[in-house]
């Protein structure tokens, strides 16, 4: 296996600003998916009992959602032509997943749009040489590479996020561990790791393994269109996507409640860059506005406004509509700042996650993952 050199560590730079969100507007729609749940091909989880994979799809059908990633261990499951009862069959999107990972510390990866499973893993701890050529593997047999719950358990350190390269998404929300302070660690050493969420679910007859978090991702064309897989992996990758941790008071409701709790949560409106501000606008009411920067510092925080549309709407293209109550704030960005991001608590204590803008180097360019290098063996020799 090779050697690799450490990533470098340097904050986003330059004089542009990259917006993940700069295409998104009220017209186009939000999709709903999770991309982390487990069936009982692998028996123990759930003794071989309920838990397959049609049952994964008839609960998430039932929740509303456009896409349902089965990814079982080191296994593609097609679930093209299987139909849920809870839905049309026919409006889910398929996308090709697997969790890879079968070692002790819980270093897994996502493979979203996967090709192919790789099949090899270390068990015992990873250096992060190892981590990288794992990930290095993953890239050339899927669309996506993304850390799994990379905090928990130490599955990926401080260093790792700091010096890895070649991966795509950071799961900063999943049910058994959210990964926010390490992921402003990735961010703040210049990796453009954009954010995912998901119920890492291992039985859906569980209530609190289901839509405790989602990823929602943008999609230009209007409700009833059809939506390519490259489509959303494009999405993904550019960061037209943000993440929701449910409030915990339906961790235990039936999916009647969730579906209820889910459909209530207000989507964004609009994330837009004017003048050096930076205008977030929700189509509902929030309690909170964080707006957070390098190495995780809370840069401002603002109330939400109770009931009326407020000026930071009202100077944004996209104003909600007569008679929706929208909830908006902004930030004046800094010299400073080499990334900014958004945590917004909503009434009922769930929050939404955006990913960040970034400084960049050239309009609409998004900062690129440094270049993985190998390292030369015998260097002491040939310098
Ligand atoms: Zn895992």
């Amino acid at each position: 296996m090779p050697l690799y050199k450490p990533a470098p560590e340097d904050p986003f730079s330059g004089p542009y600003w990259y917006n993940p969100y700069e295409q998104v507007h009220p017209g186009g729609r939000w999709l709903r998916a999770n991309f982390h749940a487990h069936s009982n091909t692998w028996g123990f989880f759930t003794n071989g009992r309920n838990n397959t994979v049609e049952d994964i799809l008839d609960k998430y059908d039932s929740l509303g959602y456009d896409i349902v990633g089965v990814s079982d261990y080191q296994k593609i499951t097609e679930t093209q032509g299987l139909s849920g009862s809870g839905t049309t069959s026919g409006s889910r999107l398929f996308i090709p997943v697997y969790e890879h990972g079968f070692n002790l510390l819980k270093t897994h990866q996502g493979s979203i749009g996967a090709r192919k499973v790789f099949w090899n893993d270390f068990i015992l701890p990873h250096t992060r040489s190892q981590k990288q050529h794992i990930l290095n593997r993953l890239g050339e047999r899927s669309a996506l590479v993304a850390l799994n719950h990379p905090a928990w358990m130490g599955g990926y350190g401080h260093r790792d996020v700091r010096r890895l390269s070649g991966y795509h998404l950071f799961e900063v929300l999943n049910d058994f561990w959210i990964s926010e302070g390490l992921w402003d660690e990735a961010l703040s050493s210049g990796k453009s790791a954009m954010l995912i969420a998901g119920d890492d679910a291992h039985n859906v007859f569980k209530p609190t393994d289901l839509a405790r978090d989602l990823t929602m991702i943008f999609t230009s064309g209007p409700q009833g269109t059809s939506c390519p897989p490259e489509t959303v992996y494009r999405a993904l990758e550019t960061g037209a996507v943000y993440g929701i941790e449910v409030t915990k008071s339906v961790a235990r409701g039936s999916v009647m409640q969730k579906r209820t709790c889910l459909d209530a949560i207000p989507v964004l409106q609009s994330c837009r860059i004017k003048a050096d501000s930076l205008f977030v606008v929700l189509n509902g009411r929030a309690r909170q506005f964080n707006f957070i920067g390098q190495e995780g510092v809370l840069l401002k925080s603002v109330q939400g406004t109770a009931d009326s549309v407020t000026d930071a709407a009202k100077a944004t293209d996209s104003p909600a509509g007569a008679g929706v109550v929208a909830d908006s704030a902004f930030y004046i960005l800094q010299a400073q700042d080499s990334y900014v991001r958004v945590k917004i608590a909503l009434p009922d204590s769930s929050h939404i996650y955006l990913n960040p803008v970034m400084r960049t180097t050239g309009k609409n360019i998004k900062p690129p993952m440094p270049q993985v290098q190998k390292r030369r063996l015998f260097t002491i020799f040939d310098s």
